[in-house]
C-alpha cells in the first residue's frame, strides 16, 4: 500500500495511527536501551519498524488501534526480538513411535561420533591431505579402508545422501544407455525420488522387465542388449508385496549380468551392517551378502540402520568404483569433513559388534526392552497426567513402534506409550487433541505424538531425557476453548 493510500484510509476510518509512536521514539526509550546493548542497533531498529508495520496494518483492518504506549511497544519488541532469535532447526522429542523419523532427522549420532564431529569443526583438518606423502590426499581414502573392512568390498566411496549414490551410480555407469530393471522395483523412496526419474536425471533409459507382482530371471536375460550398461535391482524397503509374487535374488542376477559384462547394481535403502536377527531384531539385508552374492556395486544410507550421519555409502569393485569417483557428479555430491568424521567414529563402532547395542544409538533404541519402557512410562506418565490437568485421561498403553526410514516394512516393535484421551468428547467440545498435540510441539522442546484413534499416543521407546521432558511439562500452556 503507497504512503498516499495508507494516508487516506486512516482518516476515511478515522484509526488513530498517530498514536503509535516512531521508530525514533521507540530506539530513544529506556525501555528499549537493554535490548539494543544485547542484539545491537541495527537488528532491534529493523525489528521495530517490522512491528511498526505489523500494528498499523493490524489497526487499519481492524478500525481500532490497542495500547501502544512506549512500554507496550518495548514488551512487544523484547518478545518479537525472543522469537526471532529463536534457531529455525531445533531438537525436539520424537515420540511417533518410529525410529529413524526422515522428517526428525533420522538417526541420533553415538557420542563418538559427535565427539569427533565437534573437534574437526574447530579444527582444519587433513581432509584432502595425505600426512605421509605431504601431497594433496583424497577424501574418500579416510573411512574407504574402514568401510572395506567392514562390508568386505574392494573400493568404497561417500556422498551426500543414498539417493545421490544411486544417482551418481547410474550417471557414471549408465548414462546415455540401458539400465534393466524389474517393474516390482519402481519404488517411490518418498517425495520426489522415483526410481524411474532418477534414471532420466542420470541419463539412463530404462528398460522395465516383468510385472509389478513377478519378475522372472528369463526377463532379465531376454532385455540384454549391446546398449545394457547396468542391471539395477532396489531393496523394496518401504512396502512388502504378499501373495503370487516371485522376484530375482542377487546370486542369481549376477549370473545373468557377468557372463555378458554387464555391471549389477543393488540399491539396498537401509543396508545394515551387523545382522539385526542377531540382537532380536528382524532380519534386513547386508551389503556384505549382496557382495558376495556377486553384487558389483551396492549403494546404503548413512543414518538409516547403520545410524551415523546424513550420507550415501557406495561400496563395490574397484572398477565400478573408480568411474563412479571419476564422475563430475561426485565433486557436487561430495561430503564434508564433518559427516567423514562422523561416518568414521560410527563405522569404527562396528568393529565391536558386542558393545555396538549399548553405544549406537539406533540399535539401543531398537532393541530397548518392553520392560524398561514400561517403567519409564510408570515415572513420567503421573507428571504428564498433572500437567494436562482435568481435561485429559492419560493411561499407559501397549503401542507399536516401527524401524521407519524404509526399513524392515511391516514389521513392529512392542512398545509403551501414554495414550492421552480427552475425559468428556462431547462435553470438552473445545479441548480436542489437535490443540493438546499443538500445545506439545509449542513446548521449548517440542514434543511430537501421534494421533489415533481419537487418542494422542506418546511412544516411550525414544525418550532418552527422561529429565528434560518432565522439566518442561508445567510449561505446558493449554489454550481455554
Ligand atoms: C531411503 C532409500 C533411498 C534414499 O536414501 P537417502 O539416504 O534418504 O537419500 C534410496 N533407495 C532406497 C531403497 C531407500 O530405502
Amino acid at each position: 500500500m503507497s504512503a498516499l493510500a495508507l494516508e487516506s484510509t486512516v482518516r476515511g476510518s478515522k484509526v488513530q495511527l498517530d498514536r503509535l509512536p516512531s521508530v525514533d521514539r521507540i530506539l530513544k526509550s529506556r525501555a528499549v536501551a537493554p535490548l539494543i546493548e544485547r542484539h545491537g542497533r541495527s537488528f532491534v531498529t529493523r525489528e521495530a519498524r517490522a512491528l511498526l508495520k505489523q500494528w498499523r496494518e493490524e489497526a487499519l483492518r481492524a478500525k481500532t488501534i490497542g495500547a501502544c504506549g512506549e512500554a507496550d511497544v518495548a514488551r512487544a519488541l523484547s518478545a518479537r526480538i525472543e522469537a526471532r532469535l529463536e534457531p529455525a532447526l531445533r531438537p525436539v522429542f520424537n515420540l511417533t513411535g518410529t525410529v529413524l523419523h526422515t522428517n526428525l532427522g533420522r538417526a541420533v549420532l553415538a557420542d563418538e561420533a559427535i565427539a569427533r564431529m565437534v573437534g574437526m569443526a574447530r579444527s582444519p583438518a587433513n581432509l584432502e591431505f595425505d600426512l605421509a606423502g605431504g601431497a594433496r590426499g583424497d577424501r574418500d581414502a579416510l573411512v574407504e579402508e574402514l568401510v572395506c573392512e567392514l562390508t568386505g568390498a574392494q573400493a568404497a566411496t561417500v556422498v551426500n545422501n543414498n539417493a545421490a549414490a544411486v544417482l551418481l551410480t547410474i550417471a557414471a555407469l549408465a548414462s546415455r544407455r540401458e539400465v534393466v530393471i524389474s517393474r516390482g522395483e519402481l519404488v517411490e523412496i518418498g517425495g520426489a525420488f522415483r526410481m524411474p526419474d532418477v534414471m532420466k536425471c542420470a541419463g539412463a533409459r530404462m528398460v522395465e522387465v516383468g510385472t509389478t507382482n513377478r519378475t522372472h530371471p528369463r526377463d532379465y536375460v531376454e532385455a540384454l542388449t549391446p546398449r545394457t550398461a547396468l542391471i539395477m535391482k532396489v531393496h523394496t524397503s518401504n512396502y512388502v508385496v504378499r501373495g503370487f509374487t516371485a522376484s530375482v535374488d542377487t546370486g542369481a542376477l549376477a549370473q545373468i549380468a557377468h557372463p555378458a559384462s554387464v555391471p549389477l547394481a543393488i540399491d539396498l535403502g537401509s543396508g545394515s551392517l551387523v545382522d539385526l536377527s542377531s540382537y532380536g531384531l528382524p532380519r534386513e539385508p547386508l551389503p556384505q551378502e549382496a557382495l558376495e552374492q556377486g553384487a558389483d556395486v551396492v549403494t546404503f544410507s548413512g543414518d538409516k540402520l547403520l545410524g551415523g550421519p546424513q550420507a550415501g555409502l557406495i561400496v563395490g569393485t574397484a572398477a565400478c568404483i573408480a568411474r563412479i569417483r571419476k564422475h563430475p557428479l561426485k565433486r557436487a555430491l561430495r561430503v564434508s569433513k564433518l559427516t567423514l568424521s562422523a561416518l568414521e567414529a560410527t563405522l569404527a563402532l562396528y568393529r565391536h559388534p558386542e558393545t555396538l547395542g549399548e553405544r549406537l544409538p539406533t540399535l539401543r533404541l531398537l532393541t530397548r526392552s518392553r520392560q524398561e519402557i514400561a517403567e519409564l512410562a510408570q515415572r513420567v506418565g503421573p507428571a504428564v497426567a498433572g500437567a494436562l490437568g482435568e481435561g485429559f485421561v492419560v493411561e499407559q498403553a501397549a503401542v507399536q513402534s516401527q524401524i521407519g526410514s524404509g526399513s524392515l516394512p511391516g514389521e513392529v516393535l512392542p512398545s509403551v506409550g501414554l495414550c492421552i484421551r480427552c475425559r468428556n468428547a462431547r462435553r470438552s467440545s473445545g479441548w480436542t487433541l489437535q490443540t493438546l498435540a499443538g500445545a506439545l510441539r509449542a513446548l521449548p522442546i517440542p514434543v511430537i505424538g501421534r494421533i489415533a484413534d481419537d487418542a494422542l499416543l506418546l511412544d516411550l521407546r525414544t525418550l532418552t531425557d527422561e529429565d528434560a521432558f518432565v522439566a518442561q511439562l508445567p510449561k505446558l500452556r493449554l489454550a481455554t476453548p
